[in-house]
């Protein structure tokens, strides 16, 4: 059986793999002992390709359309479920015996190993349906079998959300009441907009964030850096903050070696 653990993450294009690239890097800047892992679909340039190569242990091709029969009839029958089917590709990474999924437009803001203690699936709220799990950063254990049951089950109930957010939550759906173990404290899952919905919260525990999550349709790589913003830290402007501290992951060099006290700088 395999030992291995790894942190995975995905991109279907060349802009998603900058996130992914971002991902890497906070993960290794914060000393992970575990491997990394990228997926990424064949249309994603052999540019890109390379650069994830620099930082992750590997850099796995998944399409979904070369795969298994299984897999291939079920792509068939819900074709705008493309995306969605590859994040579920995870599961079949089992050469790890247990695995944390990050989406592209997360950043780790220190070491996260401990996520290896939770089972599957652990995951954090959605703040929009607490209820819910955000599939952005997600527990797992690899399984080729409990691959097949979901891809089945998205052929027949399809996803209400349209992502693998819907397939997940009623795959897994007894994750709201069965074991609160299972439920990530927010701070793994830190989404941007939770600055604006609880303020007070997010000044009373905001400096215990882990992982920030840029959910919604505006990532940081739409954005431009602005050093300037990097210097200003007033907490209304702390999702911005965080687009910024992006921007400074992505141009750091892996080998640059930061202050310890410089991690919190931008959001304290
Ligand atoms: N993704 C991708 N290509 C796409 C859309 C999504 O590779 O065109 C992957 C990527 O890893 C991304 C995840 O699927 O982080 C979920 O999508 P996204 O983060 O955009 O959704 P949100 O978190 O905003 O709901
Ligand atoms: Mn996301």
């Amino acid at each position: 059986m395999a030992e291995a653990q790894a942190f995975v993450t995905l991109a279907t294009t060349d802009a998603y793999s900058m996130g992914c690239l971002v991902v890497g890097k906070s993960l290794r800047r914060h000393g992970t002992s575990r491997k990394l892992v990228a997926m990424v679909s064949p249309n994603v340039s052999r540019a890109s390709r390379l650069a994830l190569e620099d930082v992750f242990d590997e850099v796995v091709v998944v399409d979904v359309l070369d795969s298994r029969d299984k897999t291939h009839l079920t792509w068939l029958r819900r074709p705008e479920l493309g995306v969605t089917f590859t994040k579920l590709h995870c599961w079949t990474l089992t050469q790890y015996s247990k695995c944390v999924f990050l989406d592209a437009d997360t950043l780790v803001l220190c070491n996260v190993d401990e996520l290896f203690e939770y089972e599957e699936l652990s995951a954090a709220p959605d703040p929009g349906w607490p209820d819910c799990f955000n599939s952005g950063v997600f527990v797992f254990r690899p399984s080729l079998n409990t691959h097949t049951q979901i891809l089945e089950h998205t052929a027949q109930h399809g996803s209400f959300d349209g992502g693998d957010q819907g397939v997940l939550n009623t795959f897994f759906s007894d994750w709201a009441v069965k074991d609160i173990r299972k439920h990530l404290p927010f701070v793994y899952n830190l989404t941007a907009g939770a600055i604006y919905t609880y303020l007070p919260a997010f000044q009373q525990y905001g400096h215990h964030a882990k992982i920030v999550h840029f959910l919604g349709g505006t990532k940081p790589w739409h954005l431009s850096y602005d050093p300037q913003a990097a210097n200003e830290s007033s907490l209304r402007d702390s999702s911005k903050n965080f687009m910024n501290l992006w921007w400074v992951e992505y141009y750091s060099q892996r080998q640059l070696q930061f202050k310890k006290d410089d991690k919190n700088k931008d959001y304290s």
